[in-house]
């Protein structure tokens, strides 16, 4: 059985202070949990957050990071300097990275590559806009960026996870229903199979982002091949990212 994951994403918010009273308020209500819970703070947090979770189960994400290995990069961040501050995650290709920085799948297969090389854990975002999902393109889409991102690369279940996030419902409140999300999650697993392997396509982890929250994860965890969220807006706040951790802990079979 696939150990369920809950991530999440902070995106451009708190201060050190402010992650610092989050951390160990989650830590004393998140204890022996039996679903996976990462939390990815923004950089200048990294290193106090990575002090708090010592002696916790809970794991540590980047957001970002450089695909090149050290150097003239202002302002990039590389993969040796994650695992030093004892990130052992990173979210590569965000919507977001995607959409206002125009990171490509090429750029994302890179930034991969540089994160596993350093037995760093790529949360490898996929997902289409809406206006891809009009035009009936999500599945071609999701392919491409399957295909792409995960060029040349050498994954399995403990070294790479997958997110679904639709565009359109990042930060919007417009969830996938669990039909749509379980359409794009099966067809990430058949995808998977046919170009990794049937092994890999079983044991991989493929989480659901877009508007998760405490009410509506059930529904989506309740799904086969749905395997834990990713989280933005309601991560933020320690008594509803706990919830949802309670509710995939109860749910996801
Ligand atoms: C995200 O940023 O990955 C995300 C899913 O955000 P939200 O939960 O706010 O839609």
């Amino acid at each position: 059985m696939r150990q369920p994951i809950i991530a999440g994403n902070w995106k451009m918010n708190k201060t050190n202070q402010e992650a610092a009273d989050f951390v160990k308020q989650l830590t004393s209500t998140i204890t022996n949990s039996k679903t996976e819970v990462i939390i990815s703070p923004p950089f200048t947090a990294l290193e106090s957050t990575a002090q708090l979770l010592e002696g916790s189960n809970i794991k540590l994400s980047a957001q970002n990071i450089s695909e090149h290995v050290s150097g003239a990069y202002t302002g990039e961040i590389s993969a040796d300097m994650l695992t030093n501050t004892k990130c052992t995650h990173v979210i590569i290709g965000h919507s977001e990275r995607r959409e206002y920085y125009h990171e490509s799948n090429q750029l994302c297969q890179k930034k991969c590559e540089a994160a596993l090389k350093n037995k760093l854990i790529p949360i490898y975002c996929i997902g289409e806009t809406l206006d891809q999902r009009e035009a009936t393109m999500t599945l071609d889409i999701i392919k491409q960026q399957l295909v792409e991102g995960l060029k040349d690369i050498t994954i399995n279940a403990e070294t790479f996870i997958i997110a679904y996030e639709p565009v359109w419902a990042i930060g919007t409140g417009v969830v996938a229903t669990p039909n749509q999300a379980q359409e794009v999650h099966q067809f990430i697993r058949q995808t998977l199979r046919e170009t990794k392997g049937e092994s890999i396509a079983n044991s991989i982890r493929i989480l659901y982002g877009g508007s998760v929250k405490p009410d509506n994860i059930q529904q989506l965890i309740e799904c086969p091949d749905i395997d834990g969220g990713l989280v933005g807006g309601a991560c933020l706040d320690v008594a509803s990212f706990g919830n949802i951790i309670k509710t995939v802990e109860t749910n996801y079979n």
